[in-house]
């Protein structure tokens, strides 16, 4: 009996094809052209038995693949999450093969080299001198708030009502006093509001959520430490057309940028960048024993994402990149012009950053949304009302096709 299973678990070890390519992936591959229509339910136990790669890939595929929103249809334009090209479908499969750690310079030599290309390539865009990059400008956020009170001694934050929820997530977890300065109607700070920033870290937003408003720049400087929350307007400095609207980031102190948005990543990716990149290394830096170089940031282990972006910057070039991103703020001017055509429509404001607003007054906005199809606009509240908000992330949305569904709707 002893015998028998110490020979099934060598057995298992020597010639556990789990671990090893097999062309059965390439059935995994075909599924993105077409998923298996056939929805069985998901077992509703956790099996004793594994069905097997393949079997739970067939089971899988319909459900993973089939009840997801398509970020990439015509009408997809309500959030921040774009189609990702197909170039970091093939990266992400390579990464996942690999599971290379960022902690761990011997784990991930190529890996390290990516991101540090990546950073290379894009820091000058914002006038940025280091930084790195981790899963998301919620930590992009927190880092560059924690490298703030940590290397210039800011005592408190201000931001505005309109910034983003992770800068006050940050300043509970930092404890730190939040001040939110109230806004102009359209979403951006109102400077007649804030007062001294002598001990304190301010927060900009390039593209605020709910409306794509840029805040006041020329505030950049006033304060112990301005960092700049560009999660989503950031990429926009990758272009020759609307790169002025950000202009004055480069005097910021640190800078976050989702690439899982207008940088058409998958997620988990963002990059938190640095003016002076020794100083808050230095404070956001831990070495263990076991570690080769010091922790940097908040993550242990973080996987490859720099790959990923490598792979699109090399693939677009900037040019290519944006192009893309012209695309999708055309998208959003086109859009906000067809809307403001319409008489009985109201518009916020012409679009920054590829977020158009608008209402029909009069007209109950909640209800009027849930006539439209899904994914296509979501809702925003302005002044305790209810409007209606299109992000342009898709570079394959059909601003006519949604016009048309917006009229339609609005006939109806
Ligand atoms: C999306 C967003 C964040 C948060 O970024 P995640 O990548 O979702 O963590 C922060 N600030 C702004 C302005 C955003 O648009």
């Amino acid at each position: 009996m002893f015998l028998r299973r110490f020979i099934l678990v060598t057995y298992m070890s020597n010639k556990d094809t789990s671990f090893s390519y097999t062309d059965e992936l390439q059935e995994a591959v075909e599924c993105l052209r077409a998923a298996p229509e056939k929805l069985i339910e998901l077992p509703s136990k956790y099996p004793h038995r594994g069905l097997g790669e393949s079997a739970a890939l067939r089971l899988l595929a319909p459900h993973i693949l089939g009840d997801a929103a398509k970020l990439d249809s015509e009408r997809a334009l309500a959030h921040m999450d774009p189609p990702t090209p197909w170039i970091t479908w093939a990266t992400t499969l390579w990464n996942a093969r690999l599971n290379q750690n960022l902690l761990h310079e011997a784990t991930a030599p190529f890996a390290m080299k990516a991101e540090e290309r990546v950073l290379e390539w894009l820091l000058p865009f914002f006038g940025m001198s280091g930084g790195h990059m981790c899963s998301g400008s919620t930590l992009a956020n927190l880092t560059a708030l924690w490298a703030a009170r940590d290397s210039r001694q800011v005592r408190r934050i201000v931001a505005s009502e309109a910034a983003h929820l992770s800068i006050a997530k940050a300043a509970r977890m930092l404890s730190l006093p939040l001040e939110q300065i109230p806004t102009t109607r359209y979403g951006n700070i109102d400077i007649s509001q804030i007062g001294s920033l002598s001990d304190a870290c301010l927060v900009l937003t390039a593209g605020t959520t709910s409306t794509g408003e840029i805040d006041a720049f020329d505030l950049i400087g006033q304060a112990q430490w301005t960092h700049v929350d560009a999660a989503w307007g950031g990429p926009l400095r990758l272009t020759t057309s609307h790169a002025a609207k950000l202009s004055g980031i480069e005097k910021a102190d640190s800078v976050a940028v989702s690439a899982h948005k207008l940088l058409f990543q998958p997620k988990e990716a963002a990059l938190v960048m640095f003016a002076n990149p020794s100083l808050a290394n230095e404070a956001i830096s831990f070495g263990g024993g076991y570690l080769a170089s010091p922790n940097i940031g908040i993550q242990g282990s973080r996987g490859a994402a720099g790959v990923n972006l490598l792979a699109t910057l090399i693939a677009f070039g900037q040019y290519g990149l944006a192009q893309r991103i012209d695309r999708v703020m055309e998208i959003s001017q086109k859009l906000a012009d067809g809307l403001e055509a319409e008489s009985s429509i109201e518009l916020l404001a012409p679009p920054k950053t590829g977020v158009t607003v608008f209402r029909i007054p009069n007209l109950d906005m909640q209800k009027f949304h849930k006539t439209l199809p899904v994914g296509m606009l979501s809702l925003c509240v302005i002044e305790n009302e209810y409007w209606l908000r299109s992000v342009a992330a898709n570079p394959l949305a059909d601003e006519q096709s949604i016009l048309k569904a917006i009229r339609q709707a609005n006939r109806d």
